[in-house]
């Protein structure tokens, strides 16, 4: 499993074993990007987070081969002293830590933005003042809506690309407003954005920022009330799944009708894993990481997960599968949402020659049979347990 033998970037010449500093490497991408450092190079992984219960696999136990690679540190960035002698320790840090759930961009928005801004800032400092490359996470939420959301209903030009592919260097980013506080978190990203491209302009930082479009898989967020809060709002991935596994009709917030594109974690880590090992072609760039051919509407999504759990679990779906909600409810005030996101691939084709391989059928199916075999006895049990007076 651990990489053997000389590995060599895109222009053919040797990678050299580097140390990563990777924050928020106890979450679900963080997860993911571990477990491929880990078995297929030979890079040293600083992991800090605040949990590490995604990543208990690779910690424990410690004769893996892989142990002496991976040290856990239990940090949260908002407040330690430490993280500034880390980001030293290596050659490149990764930034993941987040709050990235939509049900708390309205609810939360305080929170929301000194996570996704504010606690971001002394990485990026202290990045640039040590001379360290920084991979930021931000989100293909920041391009907010299309430009062909604002034409009329009928018009031939909703069908024209450029009014809804996205595109790093030539989309706007247009959010809702101000009371609209759905989108603290996309202005939150954008401002940190700005700011890692303004310390590379003016203070030479070598960065590279992605713009993950709705990357899932196994291990995304949780099962409300098995191993998250009872009355938790987790992304869409882990709402449907949870009542799949409930036998609950699946929420379509106002509809279903926003469109998503949704790529497999694990063809998502593998552009993650060029810009690691392609500096010279990752430095200064804006990367959308997404798969344009995975497009569905939310109904869509929620009818294609129904039949393909139906599949793996071998029960037959409910009558009704689907029941309306409207966003106030489900939400809350203040919630708005993005109408459809399309990611333009031509960057990071030309960069780093990555395109994304699964299927939304195959993607699902593999993490349907994942949440099944993980969640469905717990969710038996929970649901068996009489509720107390
Ligand atoms: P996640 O919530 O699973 O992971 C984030 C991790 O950061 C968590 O383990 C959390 O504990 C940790 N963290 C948060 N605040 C911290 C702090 N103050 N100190 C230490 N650790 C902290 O989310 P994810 O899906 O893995 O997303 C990772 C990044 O990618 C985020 O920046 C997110 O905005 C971005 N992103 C992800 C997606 C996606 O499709 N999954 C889409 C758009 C953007
Ligand atoms: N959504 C839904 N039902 C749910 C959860 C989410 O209809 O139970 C919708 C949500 O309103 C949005 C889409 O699914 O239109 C994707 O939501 P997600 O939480 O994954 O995050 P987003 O893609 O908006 O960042």
């Amino acid at each position: 499993m651990a990489a053997t033998g000389v590995r060599l970037d895109l222009d053919g010449r040797p990678i050299k074993p580097m140390t990563i500093c990777m924050i928020g490497a106890g979450g679900f991408i963080g997860s993911h990007l571990c477990e491929k450092v880990l078995f297929e190079t030979p890079h040293k992984i600083l992991a800090l987070d605040v949990y590490n219960d995604k990543i208990k696999h690779l910690l424990e136990p410690e004769t893996q081969t892989w142990a002496d690679r991976i040290q856990f540190h239990r940090i949260n960035i908002k407040h330690d002293s430490r993280l500034e002698g880390l980001i030293k320790m290596a050659d490149l840090t990764i930034n993941l830590a987040a709050i990235c759930t939509p049900a708390d961009y309205n609810t939360r928005p305080l929170d929301t933005i000194y996570s996704n801004f504010i606690d971001a800032l002394p990485v990026v400092k202290y990045c640039s003042e040590n001379n360290k490359r920084l991979i930021h996470f931000s989100t293909c939420e920041v391009y907010g809506k299309t430009i062909g959301s604002f034409l009329p209903k009928d018009s031939p030009l909703r069908q024209d690309p450029s009014y809804y592919v996205l595109n790093e260097n030539t989309s706007p980013c247009i959010f809702g407003s101000i009371e609209k506080q759905r989108w603290s978190y996309a202005c939150a990203k954008q401002l940190i954005e700005r700011l890692i491209y303004a310390e590379g302009a003016e203070n030479g930082l070598e960065f590279t920022i992605v713009r993950p479009f709705n990357w899932i898989g196994p291990r995304m967020d949780f099962i409300p009330g098995i191993d998250g809060p009872s009355e938790g709002v987790p992304r869409v991935l882990a709402c449907f799944s949870n009542n799949l596994l409930r036998r609950q009709p699946l929420k379509l917030v106002d509809g279903g009708q926003s469109q998503r594109t949704f790529v497999y974690i694990k063809d998502a880590i593998e552009a993650v894993l060029l810009m690691i090992e392609n500096s010279a072609r990752a430095n200064g760039h804006i990367f959308n990481v997404g798969n344009p051919h995975n497009e569905v509407t939310v109904q869509q999504l929620a009818e294609m997960m129904t039949e393909v759990y139906s599949k793996v679990s071998g029960e037959p779906p409910l009558e009704s599968p689907t029941i309306d909600v409207s966003s106030k409810e489900f939400y809350g005030e203040g919630y708005d949402d993005s109408d459809k996101r399309i990611p333009d691939m031509t960057i990071i084709n030309r960069q780093l020659g990555w395109n994304p391989k699964t299927s939304l059928w195959d993607l699902l199916e593999s993490t349907l049979t994942y949440q099944h075999r993980t969640y469905a006895e717990a969710v038996k049990q929970a649901i068996s347990k009489p509720v107390a007076n």
